[in-house]
């Protein structure tokens, strides 16, 4: 392994395959899996302040404003868990959140190790989020027909119920997708600028999406 924290950020669309990566990913890798949508819904189920602020954004299929959201990811990386790094997921979404996660890296003397870019075409998306189911209690994603539990609506991990997200009616998730398009995919260039990143086929069979991202990753920690 490479000197220094590891700190991988998985970037894609909305239902890219993001959390189902991440999940395998940090097992591989010991990272902890930061991912912000996560945070948030944790915060919304315990009805936080921020929980129900951050509400009203997720329920528009907008992003919850940089500040906010910037400040939720860095108290999450401050703590002990990731200082040998992390994998983050949904996190950076904007240049803004992108230059805050550079800035406060460069003070502790660290970087981004590497960006996989997890790329699926819109309509492909669209069918994804149909299915998705989520654990209640880990926040863990399945797929009706795609990537089901081993017991109907019951996570495989800790036993969790199975919700069907607010957000991912097919409305929210048009709406999704052109903010994807609008906010987020320019980060595609900034972490190329930074020679980063790793462009990643995510329009395939789960395990050959994550033989590829650990070809990426390995390649990566080498250079490193
Ligand atoms: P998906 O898994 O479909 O990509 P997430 O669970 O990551 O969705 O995010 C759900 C919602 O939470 C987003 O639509 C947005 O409202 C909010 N959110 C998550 N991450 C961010 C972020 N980095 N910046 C702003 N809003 C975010
Ligand atoms: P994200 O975190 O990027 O929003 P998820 O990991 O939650 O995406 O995946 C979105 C949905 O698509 C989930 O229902 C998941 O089980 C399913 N899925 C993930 N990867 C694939 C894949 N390669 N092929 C088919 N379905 C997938």
């Amino acid at each position: 392994m490479a000197k220094g924290p590891t700190f991988i950020i998985l970037l894609g669309p909305p239902a890219s395959g993001k959390g189902t990566q991440a999940a395998q990913l940090r097992e591989a890798l010991e990272l902890s899996h930061v991912a912000s949508g996560d945070l948030f819904r944790e915060n919304l189920g315990n009805e936080t302040e921020l929980g129900l602020k951050a509400k009203e954004y997720m329920d528009r299929g907008e992003l919850v404003p940089d500040d906010i959201t910037i400040a939720m990811v860095m108290d999450r990386l401050s703590r002990p868990d990731c200082a040998g790094g992390a994998l983050l997921d949904g996190f950076p979404r904007t240049i803004a959140q992108a230059e805050a996660l550079d800035a406060a890296l460069t003070t502790q003397g660290h970087k981004i190790k590497l960006v996989p870019n997890i790329a699926v075409p819109d309509e492909v998306l669209v069918e994804r989020v149909g299915g998705r189911r989520i654990c209640r209690v880990c926040g863990e994603s399945y797929h009706v027909q795609f990537n089901p539990p081993q017991k109907e609506g019951v996570c495989d991990r800790d036993g969790g119920e199975l919700y069907q997200r607010d957000d991912d009616r097919p409305e929210t998730v048009r709406k999704r997708l052109k903010v994807y398009w609008k906010q987020t995919s320019p980060l595609i260039d900034y972490y190329r600028d930074q020679g980063v990143l790793a462009e990643v086929n995510g329009d395939q069979p789960i395990e050959a999406v994550q033989a590829e991202l650990r070809a990426a990753v390995e390649k990566a920690l080498r250079v490193f």
